[in-house]
């Protein structure tokens, strides 16, 4: 018999699982047999936990976390803890996960989108400075800049940071894809006003469900953040704020507790996963990814761009690979989004571009040596 193998598949979250399941499986016993299911023990220390790993860098500050529903509401409780909302712009890119604009919208602030950079896929620094020094006209105030951190690769934070401080507006850095990512030194999350991370189940630290968690240096703006994410109570029953309900379990606390003692060792995996992959693209047609210098890439996602990116993705489902595309519509192209959101001078061109040309190769801690060298054959026979 000669059977064709299955399909590697793309992602496998439930190989995240199944890789710590002892673990974990005791970590929701305990938090089931606690009594105590919203806003608890596991929670505080997974905030408490995740605050010092983000912090633990020579030289970084003290950072204070605080645990909420999803990755879009960590960024809408950002802004709103800042007092950004309607008659604000804040902008960002085209190039992200819709989730990022969706969260500006959230909380009736105009986003204003601009271009990347072509090698790196993040926003274009100069572009940035244009804008703020001269911001389009008819748009409210600029009173935020969130970059997006996008596949594990940090923005070119050092232009960005020293435009918004000029500017002065807040930097808040989209870290749902970069968790452990680094830059000149510091992790990614410790560099801006803010950050907000998802806990998507398929993210570089992932709960079993939906969680999200944002960080700062700024303590008063994450105690202002903790009430708001719970009806805006400092004191039980008392709304001394306008709040929203958005809180992270006590479940996906224990859980994600766990697997934040394995994200180090995780990320360092999809690393050497990514340089398997680079040696097998040597001789081939397609590029590797860059990598910023001074940066430590994670590897959310191990990404290709090639003109005949359908021709590649087909090769490869025939060799037994499944593939994926991050993003097929540029945020700016989509229905809910076309010509009402504003784009910046360079017009997303090419956003427009990327979006047509991009592929990703399976990429998770848990692929085993046999399947990264099975991807690694199919690449070389491209
Ligand atoms: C996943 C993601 C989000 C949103 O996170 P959710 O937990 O799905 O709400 C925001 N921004 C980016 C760049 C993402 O990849």
């Amino acid at each position: 018999m000669n059977a064709s193998p299955a399909i590697l598949p793309f992602a496998d979250p439930g190989a995240g699982y199944r890789a710590l399941q002892p673990e974990i499986d005791a970590a929701v016993a305990r938090a089931l047999a606690s009594g105590w299911y919203i806003l608890g023990r596991e929670g505080e220390a997974f905030e408490a936990e995740f605050a010092a790993w983000l912090g633990d860098q020579p030289g970084a500050p003290t950072m204070h976390a605080v645990g909420c529903a999803n990755g879009t509401d960590a960024i809408m409780l950002i802004l709103r803890g800042m007092g950004i909302g309607e008659g604000s712009t804040v902008v960002t890119v085209s190039h992200t996960a819709v989730a990022t604009v969706a969260a500006i919208e959230m909380v009736g602030a105009t986003p204003l989108l601009l271009d990347i950079d072509p090698d790196t896929y993040t926003m274009d620094p100069d572009e940035l400075a244009s804008v703020l020094a001269d911001p389009p006209p008819g748009l409210p105030p600029i009173r935020a800049v969130i970059p997006v951190h996008i596949y594990g690769q940090a923005v070119d934070l050092g232009p960005i940071k020293a435009a918004c401080d000029e500017a002065g507006v807040f930097l808040i850095e989209d870290c749902a894809q970069c968790h452990g990512a680094m830059l000149g030194g510091a992790k990614l999350g410790t560099i801006g006003h803010a950050a907000a991370f998802s806990l998507y189940p398929t993210k570089n630290l992932g709960a079993l469900g939906d969680g999200g968690i944002l960080a700062t240096p700024d303590r008063e703006l994450a105690a202002r953040i903790g009430a708001i994410r719970q009806y805006g109570w400092k004191r039980r029953y008392i709304s001394d704020l306008q709040g929203v309900n958005s809180r992270l379990d006590e479940v996906q606390a224990a859980i994600l507790r766990v697997k934040l003692q394995h994200l180090d060792r995780q990320n360092d995996r999809r690393r050497q996963i990514a340089a398997a992959y680079d040696a097998a693209l040597a001789g081939t047609a397609l590029t590797p990814p860059a990598r910023r210098p001074g940066a430590h890439h994670v590897f959310h996602l191990y990404v290709l761009r090639h003109p005949k990116r359908d021709e590649f993705m087909f090769s490869l489902k025939a060799r037994g690979i499944g593939t994926g595309i991050h993003y097929p519509m540029p945020v700016h192209s989509q229905p809910a989004y076309a010509g009402r959101v504003p784009l910046g001078p360079a017009n997303c061109a090419e956003t427009a571009r990327v979006a047509e040309e991009v592929f990703s190769l399976p990429m998770y801690p848990e692929l085993t040596d046999e399947q990264v060298a099975r991807v690694c054959e199919a690449l070389s026979g491209l």
